[in-house]
């Protein structure tokens, strides 16, 4: 199966510091991948590096059948290879609505861009907040626009850095939701996650992530028996539960 999203032999690094080391990864179109793994494996440089916002030393990045890898990031994000950043990067300033239709300024006129209704059914809890300052809500409902964000995009290939992360678990609940139901919608999503919880829930294939490298791929019913998954997720409580 060709993938909507082809990395082959991805290598890319910080100053001298290499930190992925000759990744390959494929994404079918409709298909959910997670990439999981510790902290500093290199799962948020791959996610740059495959959006443009880190350059790649050697390997090639295609997209849709087009070879992007020297493509500027906002280039890429036109063409719908739409990057939701770690760390909720909201405009404080500026309302949840204005945040959202920034997402639409950047799109491509793209059939598949949702629209603001879409959004808010897929995260009622913003329609109340429509017009309040994106810095005032909490970390969950950030996270809500970043994601709503990308959708108004029309992304082909919504790429997420980390949406779990630090947030409060009933938010993190709301979030997850919501990426399984993309994903069962067939949006082609590429999430990278430390909680394998989170992660084990919304994609269908995974890939463990150790030290730069790809260590373990398969489908995610695999993935969750596999001794080194189970090795590097000791201790998280929930990586069983669906
Ligand atoms: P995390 O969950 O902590 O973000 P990660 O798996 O996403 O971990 P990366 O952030 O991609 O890992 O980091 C991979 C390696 O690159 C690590 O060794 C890290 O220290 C290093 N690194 C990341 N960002 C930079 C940077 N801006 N400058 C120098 N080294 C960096």
């Amino acid at each position: 199966m060709t993938g909507l999203l082809r990395v082959t032999g991805l290598v890319a690094g910080y100053d001298r510091i290499e930190a992925l080391h000759g990744v390959d990864l494929s994404v079918a179109e409709g298909r959910a991948a997670t990439v999981i793994g510790p902290n500093g494996a290199g799962k948020s440089t791959l996610l740059r590096t495959v959006a443009g916002l880190s350059r790649a030393w050697r390997g090639t990045v295609e997209f849709d059948g087009t070879d992007v890898t020297r493509w500027p990031a906002e280039r890429r994000t036109r063409a719908g290879l739409v990057l939701v950043p770690e760390g909720r990067r909201v405009f404080a300033g500026l309302s949840v609505e204005e945040n959202l239709r920034l997402g639409g300024y950047a799109a491509r006129r793209s059939a598949s861009a949702p629209g603001l209704d879409a959004v808010y059914d897929l995260f009622p809890a913003l329609v109340a907040r429509r017009r309040q300052p994106a810095g005032t809500l909490s970390g969950g409902e950030q996270q809500m626009v970043a994601i709503g964000r990308g959708l108004m995009s029309g992304p082909k290939v919504l790429l997420l850095d980390e949406p779990s992360l630090g947030l409060a678990p009933q938010a993190v609940r709301l979030v997850t939701d919501a990426l399984v139901e993309l994903a069962g919608r067939g949006t082609t999503l590429v999430l990278v996650e430390q909680s394998a919880a989170v992660a084990f829930r919304v994609a269908q294939e995974g890939h463990l992530m150790e030290r730069g490298e790809l260590a373990v791929s398969g489908p995610v019913e695999r993935l969750r028996e596999n001794p080194a998954v189970l090795r590097a997720y000791l201790g998280e409580p929930r990586i069983g539960n669906r």
